[in-house]
C-alpha cells in the first residue's frame, strides 16, 4: 500500500513524497471524483484545436496576439502596468492600467540571474513570495514513441495471474528505474507508446541530450517487452521529447502544494493593488492545479476580478 501511495505521488503528481502536502493531495482526490477525473481521454487532434477555439474568440473581440515575445520586466506603480519585453526585432513594451500574469510557477520562482526570471518592479509583495516558497513545480520527462507498427498486438504478458494479450494495453506500470510508467492510444489502435518519468527519474534526465533520453526509454520498453533494443530501434520511426524542467519559460511540469502550504494557491491567485492579477494552474485552489481545465478556471476567474475592479 505504501509503495502503491508513493508511485501515486510521484506518477502522478510528480511531486516529491516528502515535500507534498497531503491535505491538498485529498482535496485534488475529491475535485476528481466530482469531475469523474478519474477517466483517460485526448483530444484527437491534439491540444492545437483547443488554442484555436480561443484565437477565433479573441480575434472576433479584436485582441492583439504579440507571439515570439518574451516579458523581462513588470513595472507597476500608481495603477500603471508597464510590461517590458523582447520580441526577434528588439525591445518592446506594453502599457495598461491593469496586467493579467499568467506566467508558470517555476518561471515566477526564478530568482535575478536565474534562467526565465522575470523582474517585477517594485518586487512583489512579501506574502506573495511566501507563498511562491510554499508551492513546488513537479518534475516530469515525457517521451513519445512512434512505430512503424503496434509490435506489442500479438504479445502475451507473463508476469500476472493470469496470461494477458498486450493487443488491449492501454497502461503499463512498472518498477523501472528511468521509465515506470507507459501507456498506449486505446482505444485507438495506434503504433504509439508514452514512456512517463516522474520526480526522480525525470531530474535524472533533465539536461540530458534526446538522443540519450529515447535510448533509455527504449532502452526500458525492450527490457518490458522483452524484445531485442535493436528490433525496437528499427522499428521506431520517430521519437517526441521536451525537457520541461530545462525550458526557461516553464521551468518544471505542473506545480503542487508543499507540506504547510495550505493557502498559499489562493494566496498566489490574489490581485496586487488592483494592478497585478494572477491566472494559471498554480493558482488554481479548488484541486485541479496541475491541469488544463484548472488554468483555464483560473484564466476565468482573474478575468472576472478584473472586471469587477473599479
Ligand atoms: C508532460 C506533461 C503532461 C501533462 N499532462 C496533463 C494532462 O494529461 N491533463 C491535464 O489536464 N494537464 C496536464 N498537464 C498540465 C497542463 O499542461 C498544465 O497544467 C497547463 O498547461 C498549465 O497552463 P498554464 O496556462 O498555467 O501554463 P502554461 O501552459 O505553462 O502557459 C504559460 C505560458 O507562459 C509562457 N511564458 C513563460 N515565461 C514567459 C515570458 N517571460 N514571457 C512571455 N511568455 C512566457 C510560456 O511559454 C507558456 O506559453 C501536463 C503537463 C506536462 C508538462
Amino acid at each position: 500500500m505504501k509503495a502503491w501511495a508513493r508511485s501515486y505521488v510521484t506518477g502522478f503528481h510528480a511531486a516529491d513524497p516528502k515535500l507534498i502536502s497531503v491535505h491538498s493531495l485529498v482535496a485534488g482526490l475529491r475535485a476528481d471524483e466530482e469531475i469523474d477525473g478519474e477517466r483517460a481521454f485526448r483530444i484527437t487532434n491534439g491540444y492545437e484545436s483547443l488554442l484555436e477555439i480561443f484565437r477565433r474568440e479573441l480575434n472576433a473581440a479584436r485582441v492583439k496576439f504579440e507571439l515570439t515575445t518574451v516579458a523581462e520586466s513588470i513595472r507597476w506603480e500608481r495603477q500603471h502596468v508597464q510590461v517590458i519585453a523582447r520580441n526577434p526585432n528588439g525591445p518592446i513594451s506594453f502599457s495598461a492600467p491593469r496586467a493579467l500574469i499568467t506566467l508558470p510557477l517555476g518561471v515566477l520562482q526564478a530568482g535575478p540571474g536565474e534562467r526565465g526570471n522575470v523582474q517585477f518592479v517594485p518586487d512583489l509583495p512579501p506574502h506573495k513570495r511566501e507563498a511562491l516558497r510554499k508551492l513546488v513545480m513537479g518534475k516530469v520527462v515525457r517521451v513519445v514513441l512512434r512505430f512503424r507498427e503496434r509490435f506489442w498486438e500479438h504479445m502475451m504478458v507473463s508476469q500476472c495471474a493470469e496470461p494477458k494479450m498486450l493487443s488491449e494495453m492501454s497502461f503499463l506500470f512498472s518498477h523501472e528505474d528511468w521509465f515506470p510508467t507507459w501507456w498506449t492510444t486505446m482505444p485507438d489502435k495506434l503504433p504509439i507508446i508514452t514512456a512517463w518519468a516522474p520526480f526522480h527519474c525525470a531530474e535524472r534526465l533533465s539536461g540530458c541530450d534526446e538522443a540519450y533520453v529515447v535510448d533509455k526509454a527504449v532502452g526500458t520498453l525492450s527490457r518490458l517487452l522483452k524484445t531485442e533494443k535493436s528490433k525496437l530501434k528499427d522499428l521506431l520511426e520517430e521519437s517526441y521529447f521536451h525537457d520541461w524542467q530545462s525550458d526557461p519559460f516553464s521551468r518544471g511540469a505542473y506545480s503542487y502544494v508543499m507540506v504547510g502550504g495550505e493557502g498559499a494557491q489562493q494566496e498566489l491567485a490574489r490581485p496586487v493593488a488592483n494592478m497585478l492579477f494572477f491566472a494559471g494552474e498554480a493558482t488554481d485552489y479548488s484541486g485541479y492545479h496541475g491541469t488544463v481545465h484548472g488554468a483555464i478556471a483560473s484564466g476565468q476567474r482573474a478575468a472576472k476580478q478584473i472586471m469587477n475592479t473599479k
